[in-house]
C-alpha cells in the first residue's frame, strides 16, 4: 500500500461513509441546518482550517485542482513566471501551465527542496510568485522563501500536497504563504483515495478559489448568486462520501505523523554512520513528516549499486518526481523557451543520482521508494531492513569499482558550472 493513511483506513473512515449513505445526501450542499444533512465536506473544511491555523479552508477533487485554485485565487495573469523546484511531482508544472503561466524551474539543495539561492537567481521582471514544494514531507527553508518573496514583491504559494501535518518553526505547514494545496490521493499522509485541500491567509483569496472550485459561486452558494459571480470558475468540488473518508483521516493525522516519527527515529539511528553516505538536510527537523528517510551517497556508483542491492532505484532512476523525466512537461517547456531535458539543471541531477529513498510511511517504487518499512512495521522488521541496508552498502564498497575519480570529477564540474 501507498501512503500512511492508507494502512489505517479502518472502523472510523467506516462509521462517516456509512452516516453519509443513511441520510442520502451525496452532493457537498444541504441545510446546514438540517439535522438530516451530515455535511461532511464542510465539517472538513472548517476542522482542516483549525488544524492547519489558516482563516479559511476549502476542500477539492484533487491536490492539482486544489493548486489550481490557488494560482487562479491569487490573481496569476497568462505569461506570469512562477518559480518551481526541478524535483516535484508533474501536478505542480501542469497546474502552472494548464493556466497559461510560465513555471520557471530553480534547483534543489541536499534537502531536496528547493534552493532559495537558486530562487533569486531565477527571478525576472516578469517574475509574479513563488510555489515550494514541501518535497517528501521535508518543510522548505520557509524563512529565506519568505524573506525573498518580500524583498522581490512576490507571492508565496505552498505546494503542501506531500506534507499535510507537518510545520516548519511551530506554524503547520500551508499557513506560511498567501495560499497553499494539499492532495488526499492515495500516497499522502492521509488519503480519501483521492481529494484536496486549499489552505487560504485571506477572504478575498478564499472567495475566489470558492468561485474557481465551483463555477463562480460565491462561499457555500450563499444567497442569489446570479449577477453576483465575479469569477468563471469550473468544478473541484468534493462529494459528501470524499468529505467523510476524510474528515476520518484528518482526525488521525497527528497521530499518524508522531508514529512515522518514531519509526524514523528507530530506523535512522540504526543506519547512522554508513561510511560514504549521509541523511539529507531537514529544514526543520521536529517539523518534517518523516514520511521517508532519503540517504544521500558520496559517490553515485555506490548509490547505484546499492539501490540494486536492495531492490530500489536511486532517485534520478526514478520515475515520478525527475524533471528529466517528465516528457510530456518537456515539450511544454520547449514552447514556452524554458530550459528542460536532462543536464538542464546540473546539481538537480547530480543530488538525485546520489540520493535513496527508504520508505517510512510512503511505500511507491514510483519515487524510488521500494524499500524500507511501513507505518506499521515492528522493531524487529525495522532491524532486520536496517540490517540490509547496511549489508547492501558494505557490499557495494566490496565490489570495488564505486569511487572512481572519473565521477567525482564530473560531479565537481557540476557544481563549478552552477557557482
Ligand atoms: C500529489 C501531488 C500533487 C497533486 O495531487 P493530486 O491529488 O494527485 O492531484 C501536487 N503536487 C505534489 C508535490 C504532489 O506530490
Amino acid at each position: 500500500m501507498p501512503g500512511p493513511g492508507s494502512y489505517w483506513i479502518g472502523k472510523e473512515e467506516r462509521k462517516e461513509v456509512l452516516e453519509v449513505l443513511a441520510s442520502g445526501h451525496l452532493f457537498r450542499y444541504g441545510d446546514l441546518n438540517d439535522p438530516n444533512f451530515t455535511r461532511k465536506v464542510y465539517l472538513l473544511e472548517q476542522e482542516f482550517a483549525r488544524y492547519v491555523g489558516t482563516p479559511y479552508a476549502l476542500a477539492t477533487s484533487s491536490g492539482t485542482g486544489a493548486l489550481m485554485c490557488c494560482l487562479l485565487a491569487v490573481g496569476l495573469k497568462p505569461g506570469d513566471e512562477v518559480i518551481v523546484p526541478a524535483y516535484t511531482f508533474v501536478a505542480t508544472y501542469s497546474a502552472a501551465l494548464f493556466l497559461g503561466l510560465v513555471p520557471v524551474l530553480a534547483e534543489i539543495d541536499s534537502s531536496l527542496d528547493i534552493d532559495p539561492a537558486d530562487v533569486e537567481r531565477r527571478i525576472t521582471p516578469r517574475t509574479r510568485a513563488i510555489m515550494p514544494v514541501h518535497m517528501l514531507g521535508n518543510p522548505c527553508d520557509m524563512h529565506s522563501v519568505l524573506a525573498m518573496a518580500r524583498k522581490h514583491n512576490l507571492l508565496v504559494i505552498e505546494d503542501a500536497c506531500q506534507a499535510a501535518g507537518g510545520s516548519y518553526k511551530g506554524r503547520k505547514l500551508g499557513s506560511l504563504g498567501d495560499m497553499a494545496g494539499f492532495s488526499l490521493n492515495v500516497f499522502k499522509t492521509i488519503t480519501a483515495g483521492d481529494g484536496g485541500l486549499v489552505a487560504a491567509s485571506t477572504e478575498q483569496y478564499y472567495k475566489r478559489a470558492f468561485g474557481v472550485h465551483d463555477q463562480g459561486h460565491t462561499p457555500l452558494r450563499a444567497g442569489v448568486e446570479v449577477g453576483r459571480r465575479s469569477i468563471l470558475g469550473l468544478n473541484f468540488r468534493m462529494s459528501e462520501l470524499t468529505g467523510a473518508v476524510a474528515l476520518a483521516q484528518l482526525r488521525k493525522i497527528d497521530c499518524i505523523i508522531s508514529t512515522l516519527r518514531e519509526k524514523k527515529r528507530k530506523l535512522k539511528e540504526l543506519i547512522s554512520n554508513v561510511p560514504g553516505t549521509r541523511f539529507r538536510k531537514l529544514n526543520d527537523e521536529q517539523g518534517e513528516c518523516a514520511t521517508l528517510l532519503t540517504v544521500l551517497f558520496d559517490d553515485p556508483c555506490h548509490a547505484a549499486g546499492v539501490a540494486r542491492a536492495l531492490g530500489t532505484k536511486t532517485v534520478d532512476q526514478s520515475g515520478w518526481h525527475v524533471y528529466a523525466n517528465m516528457e510530456h512537461v518537456d515539450r511544454c517547456l520547449e514552447e514556452i523557451g524554458q530550459p528542460h531535458g536532462k543536464g538542464a539543471y546540473p546539481r538537480t541531477d547530480d543530488i538525485l543520482s546520489r540520493a535513496i529513498n527508504l520508505s517510512v510511511g510512503v511505500v511507491d517504487p514510483g519515487l524510488g521508494a521500494a524499500f524500507g518499512i511501513t507505518i506499521n512495521s515492528t522493531d524487529q522488521e525495522i532491524a532486520q531492513a536496517a540490517k540490509r541496508f547496511r549489508a547492501a552498502c558494505n557490499g557495494a564498497i566490496a565490489n570495488g569499482k564505486t569511487f572512481t575519480g572519473r565521477n567525482r570529477r564530473k560531479r565537481q564540474l557540476a557544481q563549478t558550472q552552477l557557482s
